[in-house]
């Protein structure tokens, strides 16, 4: 298993397995499967509503605590936000069924991010956390929350993909040694992913899925992955991405499939409001 080290020296799994859109009674059943297939990371998030079905699964694997790495993440947080995230914090440890987070994410970097950041800086420091991080925070945000206080994020999670690489987060992250780690790597197979040429021929020459060459090529820049799949042959595929290395050639084949196609851009204000909508 390849390990990162975090800039405050905590080591995380560079592949992980997510669960966003996995109800929390399939859940239990995928995250126990990646377990048992070596994936020792885990990613969910307050929103998902399956904290329970992760803390399950850890519960059922039978493997020691502290070998199994679990991030979870805040919900975006108005009023009272210093207080409602170390509530959020608590309640996510009570569903999980833990008594420490590896990694928290401030999930959106909407609401009172500020507020949010103090408190989770506070249960660090307390050791509820390990580590504390943020997600879809776009370079200038970044560098703003990073300006105003003296804990850098150890982690940025963003929507990360041939089709929308993220050159301008990659070099901040760079300069302030934050992980970047990959959401989305397979693009939740949209834009025809699967059928690029581009990315089948490379995968034909090395005897590989497309899902492997991705995710090896996020990998090869250093990039962590959290894939999701709710089905075993691409749970144990996706966690075997080692076994290969992808030339200079067919790393810059990719670096051409850059065309800013997004999921969900964070810069709309319609995705704005619609995010506000929603409620854990
Ligand atoms: P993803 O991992 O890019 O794609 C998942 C989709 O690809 C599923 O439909 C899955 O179908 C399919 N798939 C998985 N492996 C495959 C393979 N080897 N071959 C063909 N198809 C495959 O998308 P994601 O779930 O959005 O992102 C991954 C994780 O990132 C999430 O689960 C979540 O933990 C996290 N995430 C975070 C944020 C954020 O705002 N921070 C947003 C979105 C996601 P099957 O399940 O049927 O295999």
């Amino acid at each position: 298993m390849q390990l990162a080290t975090l800039n405050n020296g905590v080591q995380m799994p560079m592949v992980g397995f997510g669960v966003f859109q996995v109800n929390d009674g399939q859940t239990e059943q995928a995250v126990l499967t990646a377990l048992r297939n070596g994936y020792r990371l885990i990613d969910t998030a307050a929103i998902y509503g399956n904290e329970s079905g992760v803390g399950r699964a850890i519960k059922a694997s039978g493997i020691a605590r502290d070998e199994i790495f679990i991030t979870t993440k805040l919900w975006i947080q108005r009023e009272n936000a210093y207080d409602n995230t170390l509530k959020a914090i608590d309640e996510s440890l009570v569903k999980l069924g833990l008594d420490y987070i590896d990694l928290y994410l401030i999930h959106q970097p909407f609401g009172d991010v500020y507020q949010e950041w103090r408190a989770m800086v506070d249960a660090y420091r307390a050791g509820k956390i390990r580590a504390i991080g943020v997600s879809n925070f776009h370079a200038d945000r970044l560098v703003d929350l990073i300006t105003c206080f003296d804990v850098v994020p150890a982690v940025n999670q963003i929507e990360t993909h041939p089709f929308y690489q993220r050159e301008a987060e990659r070099q901040i992250h760079q300069e302030y040694g934050i992980l970047q780690q990959s959401w989305a790597s397979l693009a939740e197979g949209k834009f025809d992913i699967f059928t690029n040429p581009v990315l089948t021929a490379i995968a034909k020459a090395h005897k590989k899925s497309v899902a492997q060459v991705i995710l090896r090529w996020l990998n090869q820049r250093g990039i962590a992955v959290i894939p999701k799949s709710v089905n075993e042959n691409r749970i144990i595929e996706n966690h075997q991405i080692f076994n290969f290395t992808l030339n200079s050639e067919e790393m810059n084949a990719i670096a051409q499939l850059e065309n800013g196609s997004t999921i969900f851009n964070h810069r709309d204000p319609q995705m704005v409001k619609l995010l506000a909508e929603f409620h854990e």
